[in-house]
């Protein structure tokens, strides 16, 4: 038994499955013809096919497999398809669009208690704080949005917000108005702690696309680098989908805006409708594998 037969007997297994490419078949049947010793390996290996009356069932309940798979695949990337448009859809119309102050937006009340409610105008549908300490003073920054969504909707809800309060604690609540204007002092004294500030929106989102862009370059990169070790790039192809859903889940919630007032929910929105992008292509690419094979199959035949 020469080194080629040691090859063939690890191909043999394949072989009979028809699981081999033209070229592997070709050389293994070719070396068949020639050599008894594997020829009479394969006959062993294929016996057990030949118990079965129908020699038939078996390709055909492998057929019948994958297309159950592909039929399968497809349900999953249709629905997982749905759910993103569904996702981004959601994420534009929840987006919050912040009210510029107006004298009706809201009443600010002291209470018995010292507590502070501000009563929002029916309009405003959300509302966020963030407090802050400044030596004595309780700084607070407020500032009130409604979405498209609120607006089509029919519950709409008057929004208030308590402050609790000791009386002795000194107070500051300011309204950002998240449009590059001034925020605006609408409780207690300024101390000139807070003058002049503008609430700038993040910008968190433009170093994050340019890093995922930076990401697919490296990669594309090296898949090119790569291109003869099979096993290498199976892997760079799926790590690559990575940053392409990222920046497509990007222009498709925000378009080509890199600025947000509201960054963590933008974020979530825009990784959750990410990792539905990735399984979309993930199982497209899967389907699209199978639907070449399929038709080298017949080309074969
Ligand atoms: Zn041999």
């Amino acid at each position: 038994m020469n080194n080629k037969c040691n090859l063939i007997r690890d191909i043999l297994p394949l072989y009979v499955e028809d699981m081999v490419s033209t070229d592997t078949r070709e050389f293994v049947s070719e070396h068949l013809e020639h050599c008894e010793a594997c020829r009479a390996e394969f006959e062993h290996m294929r016996k057990p096919a030949d118990i079965i009356p129908d020699a038939d069932i078996v390709p055909l309940k492998r057929i019948k497999k994958e297309l159950f798979i592909k039929r399968l695949q497809t349900v999953f990337l249709t629905a997982i398809l749905a759910c993103a448009i569904v996702t981004v859809l959601f994420g534009i119309l929840t987006s919050p669009k912040f009210f510029p102050y107006s004298d009706d937006l809201f009443n600010v009340n002291s209470g018995a208690d010292g507590s502070i409610t501000i009563a929002f105008d029916n309009k405003v549908t959300g509302y966020s704080c963030m407090k802050e300490f400044n030596d004595e003073t309780e700084i607070y920054q407020i500032n009130a949005w409604t979405t498209t969504w609120d607006i089509y909707s029919s519950n709409r809800g008057k929004q208030n917000m308590v402050i609790p309060s000791a009386r002795e604690t000194n107070i500051q609540i300011f309204y950002a108005q998240n449009d590059g204007s001034e925020d605006v002092l609408i409780y207690g004294t300024n101390d000139n702690a807070y003058q002049d500030t503008v609430t700038l929106p993040r910008q968190i989102f433009l170093p994050y696309f340019m890093l995922a862009f930076l990401v697919l370059v490296i990669l594309a990169v090296l898949r090119f680098l790569l291109k003869n070790k099979q096993a290498t790039i199976v892997w760079i192809d799926r790590a690559i989908l990575f940053p392409i859903s990222y920046m497509a889940a990007h222009l498709c919630t925000k378009g080509i805006n890199f600025m947000s007032y509201s960054s963590q929910r933008d974020f979530c929105v825009i990784i959750l409708v990410a990792m539905l992008f990735y399984f979309a292509m993930l199982t497209a690419k899967s389907l699209y594998k199978a639907k070449i094979g399929t038709s080298q199959k017949k080309d074969r035949n």
